[in-house]
């Protein structure tokens, strides 16, 4: 029995508790950290914090041993060996910064698109973004577009929102709750906390989704559905529902562009868009009348159907017709789509009857009046209590872009956005892609030694806003805005490294990545990138990308293959900001933000990324980061945090703000705003006026709150836009109008993409293999107590999963004559890897799947060269390649939706055989032992924490 001394974790062996932000997730919950002299003793959730109310995961418990994690980097380090090799010689902070800006210089003052900077899922892309604005390069993006950008993207062109960092479920009055596709990790405390809820009132969830584990293993009904047919599932509820009438019809002429007239001209340029008067607005029909007016003008009930002719031929149509022809038509019947979804029939007419019921017969009222911004009073909020929640299952697709605007159609059908009981947004959302900027780094936009001239990130309108040259190619590094991917507004990370080492569009000469282990798990075609990254020009010897930079803080499979690496602290060691600017972290009924600040100094030699960032801009004289002597602005992030302004009064954080620390939103820089958000546990939160909390995209009480906190500039009410004009001025271009038009090998699959009401249309990777070799879908997920690759090297999370078998139907396991722990040969058009299987029963019968990022190469992350991780957890990312196979005109696609550019992780199809039984069998492919950078702490030898032990294990290492 080990005595209590060491076990000891009671909050009263602390002499001090610190209220910061946690990282162990993206989700920000707040933490009290408990102290005593510099050791982190234990960690519980805060009780004020409005995103987790006190309520703390494993993976945040944990956060003791990610801080305490072996693998943290120590120093700067430059490569001495080759690169892969893992050899590093320690070097100062003044050499590394020295080194990346004389790297970086020539570039800036030559042609800045030689940087490509990306970085993984760091929460401080308002400062990175901006950093890569002012260096002038184009070629910037973070995770998203390897994540769920087509959840985020089809939600800000639909509703001006999406789920999770933009909204949530109104989990006090929703009467049904459907959850599509989920990724455990998004979002993690806030949708377990929301379940507890719903459990309590006894409301029933239903989860749609291949594997029924986590969330969807809490459900009251599984649907288990075929990987990437989510869109055909959600269409033919949206037939059923319009066939029987189940539709909020007043919703849709009040809040939606249902009503708006589309023109009906085939073949003429306008085709399709929506008919405007001389000054831009779109019209409807009014009910008085019969005859177009503005949709802004006050107090006319604008009808759903009608025709009228045009002056120049052709007719114009509420957009509503369009829907009910296209929807009610038997293609999206549940009887047509079943062989596919897998789904019967009967039981998509039974959801749909849910759905009817709760939303009509349940309806939601609350007393309470509002005015929306045409002037009219309503008494009451009325809401259709359905709610929804949707991640990256359904999103990582290539149909995935249709499949999540299909499923926020769904929502606005039956009025239950931004309505009670439905969805809600989260300040600074709704905010719709028009009001967002467009993307900067056109050809002429790109200058040397100057910024650009907005974000290099943004949301296109038409394809007069993409980023290609004269001949309409792409001019971003990972092609994103280019034909190749339109509104790829998070751009194509994982297209980053093949194009450099190809050269195309043009070669880089610096890869700067933060945060994103792109030599392994965050990788398609993982030993691909791995040659990519480590081979050579033959006639000058050089890397085909010449230099890379790298920030960690741990030591994982990236930093073998990097140049130069500036190391990272851990998140309890440095200053964050979790800003409104950036990813916020609302709650329907509260504006929110955040920092991180060090509750302990760092032990080592290193910095937080984003301070280095910012020395890293003033050596370059970056603009906005020195001043007119060419003097560094900002001391380091802390004084970012505080001094910056994005615009006069606009900061990255929006509380404390002023010379009092009183104003709100906006206000002057407050050299005490940090202690004051330390004061209050680390963030600093806003209540909305009861009459602002719903409706917020129509309601005037919302939009005149949203301009005094500095949101917009004035109020932007809108109507959600269930027809895409956006998407049909890409399908025009496709038909051969306006002066910038796809490349032809692009054309058709535009068209086919691009449709201005959500069309399902079969995944790519797995269409384009034939079905027979390749029968069985194969999924991966992030489980719950882990968080991308960080997690696996956590002693305690470890223990939850220590390595990932691949989860094979029970059916399929009898046909293969494979039980729990036999190994099997799984292979895709790619690749093959060999692998441990575990049979279950919840998961559809021709679906495999498994976790995500557990399995580890050896010798990285300081674990045991034979750690489970490392021989018994294993990639997927092995059998997926970041293109498609080659099509009849010997072309290969990037294996992404056509539209956002978002990596479809989860279109693979796979054949499985049985391996021959092996004692001691490892996981296949198996990659030589990487090389660790020096001086790294030896793995502790416990698991469990406790003062002595680590006192034990320090002497230890340092003997
Ligand atoms: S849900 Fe995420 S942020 Fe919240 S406590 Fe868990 S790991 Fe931390």
């Amino acid at each position: 029995m080990p005595d209590d001394k060491n076990l000891n974790l009671s909050p009263k062996s602390a002499d001090r508790i610190a209220k910061t932000t946690c990282y162990m997730c993206a989700c920000r919950c707040g933490i009290n950290v408990h102290i005593k002299g510099d050791e982190i003793r234990y960690i519980e959730g805060n009780r004020d914090h409005p995103v987790n109310n006190g309520v703390l995961c494993a993976k945040g418990s944990a956060g003791i041993m990610q801080h305490l994690s072996p693998a943290r980097l120590n120093a700067p380090l430059k490569r001495v060996g080759k690169r892969g090799e893992g050899k590093f010689e320690k070097i100062s902070w003044e050499e590394a910064m020295e080194m990346a800006s004389s790297w970086l210089k020539p570039i800036r003052e030559t042609d800045p698109r030689k940087l490509a900077f990306f970085t993984g899922r760091d929460q401080s892309q308002a400062l990175t973004g901006w950093w890569a604005q002012q260096f002038g390069t184009p070629n910037f993006a973070a995770h998203g577009g390897f994540c769920s950008v087509n959840m985020a993207a089809a939600g800000i062109y639909t509703i001006g929102g999406a789920f999770w960092e933009f909204g949530s479920p109104d989990w006090q009055n929703t009467e049904l709750f459907l959850l599509f596709g989920v990724a455990e990790d998004h979002d993690s405390n806030p949708i377990k906390i929301g379940l507890g809820k719903l459990k309590d009132r006894g409301i029933r969830t239903v989860s749609i989704n291949p594997v029924q584990t986590g969330y969807s293993a809490v459900a009251d009904d599984w649907i288990g559905i075929t990987p990437g047919t989510d869109g055909l599932f959600i269409l033919s509820l949206i037939h059923v529902l319009m066939k029987t009438g189940q539709i909020d019809l007043d919703y849709l002429i009040r809040y939606t562009n249902a009503p708006w007239l589309v023109i009906r001209r085939p073949g003429s340029a306008d085709d399709g868009l929506f008919l405007r008067d001389e000054n831009g607005q779109p019209q409807v029909l009014d009910h008085k009348t019969g005859k177009p007016i503005s949709a802004e003008t006050a107090g006319i009930r604008p009808q759903l159907k009608g025709e009228i002719a045009l002056p120049n031929g052709g007719v114009a149509v509420p957009a509503f017709m369009l829907m009910a022809e296209d929807w009610l038509n038997d293609e999206h019947s549940p009887e047509a789509s079943e062989a596919k979804t897998g789904i019967p029939a009967e039981r998509v007419y039974a959801l749909a009857g849910a759905i009817a019921e709760a939303a009509f017969k349940r309806e939601v009222v609350i007393d309470q009046p509002w005015v929306d911004w045409k002037g009219e009073h309503h008494d009451k909020m009325i809401g259709r209590p359905v709610a929804m929640h949707a991640m990256r299952g359904i999103s990582a697709h290539s149909n995935g872009f249709q499949t999540c605007r299909a499923l926020h159609i769904l929502q606005i059908l039956i009025g239950s956005v931004e309505t009670p009981g439905g969805f809600r947004f989260k300040p600074p959302y709704p905010k719709p892609a028009h009001i967002h900027p467009r993307p900067a780094g056109k050809p002429d936009q790109v200058k040397p030694s100057t910024p650009l001239p907005g974000a290099p990130l943004g949301y296109p309108m038409s394809p007069d806003d993409l980023l290609v040259d004269d001949q309409g190619q792409p001019v971003r590094i990972d092609k994103a805005y280019s034909w190749d991917a339109p509104l790829s507004a998070h751009g194509l990370m994982h297209m980053v490294i093949s194009n450099a080492y190809a050269g195309d569009p043009y070669p880089v000469d610096v890869l700067f990545m933060y945060m994103a282990n792109m030599a392994w798990n965050s990788s398609m075609n993982t030993r691909g990138v791995i040659d990519m990254l480590t081979e050579t020009d033959p006639e000058t010897g050089e890397y085909r990308i010449p230099k890379i930079i790298y920030s960690d803080a741990y030591s994982s499979e990236m930093v073998a293959y990097a140049d130069l690496i500036l190391p990272d602290t851990t998140y309890l060691e440095r200053h964050d900001c979790i800003s409104l600017l950036d990813r916020p972290i609302c709650e329907p009924d509260c504006v929110a933000d955040a920092i991180r600040w060090p509750v302990v100094e760092p032990d080592r030699d290193v910095r937080g990324f984003q301070s280095t960032l910012l020395d890293l801009g003033a050596r370059l004289g970056l603009p906005g980061m020195v001043d007119a002597d060419g003097k560094p602005l900002y001391r380091d992030y802390a004084d970012y945090m505080t001094n910056h302004q994005r615009k006069p009064g606009i900061g990255p954080l929006a509380g404390f703000r002023g010379q009092s620390g009183k104003d709100k939103g906006r206000g002057d820089p407050n050299p005490d705003q940090i202690d004051a958000y330390i004061a209050n546990g680390g963030f600093w939160s806003e209540e909305l006026p009861e009459n602002a909390r719903y409706f917020k995209m129509a309601n005037q009480h919302y939009q005149d709150f949203a301009v005094k906190m500095g949101f917009f500039d004035k109020p932007e009410p809108y109507c959600f836009q269930i027809y895409s004009e956006v998407l049909q001025k890409f399908q025009l271009a496709a038909q051969g109008h306006g002066k910038n038009q796809p490349p032809q090998h692009l054309r058709e699959r535009i068209k086919a993409c691009f449709t201005p009401l959500p069309q399902w249309y079969a995944p790519f990777d797995g269409d384009m293999v034939d079905s027979d070799t390749y029968p069985i879908h194969a999924l991966t997920q992030r489980p719950m107590a882990m968080y991308h690759s960080w997690g696996s090297q956590n002693p305690w999370l470890r223990q939850i999963h220590g390595h990932n078998p691949l989860f094979i139907p029970s059916g399929l396991a009898r046909s293969l004559q494979v039980q729990d722990g036999d190994w099997v040969w799984v292979s895709s058009h790619h690749g093959k890897i060999k692998v441990p299987v575990a049979v279950m029963e919840g998961v559809n019968p021709h679906t495999v799947w498994t976790w995500n990022a557990i399995g580890k190469r050896r010798g990285a992350w300081q674990l045991d060269p034979d750690a489970p991780e490392a021989r018994k957890g294993f990639l997927l990312n092995h059998l997926i390649h970041e293109l498609l196979p080659m099509r009849g005109d010997g072309l290969r696609w990037s294996n992404s939706d056509p539209i956002t550019g978002q990596a479809a992780w989860f279109d693979l199809k796979v054949n499985i055989t049985k391996a021959d039984h092996e004692d001691n069998a490892s996981a296949e492919p198996a990659f030589p032992i990487l090389g660790t950078p020096p001086d790294l702490e030896k793995p502790a030898s416990v698991l469990r924490y406790g003062d002595s032990i680590i006192a034990r294990d320090k002497k230890e290492n340092n003997q």
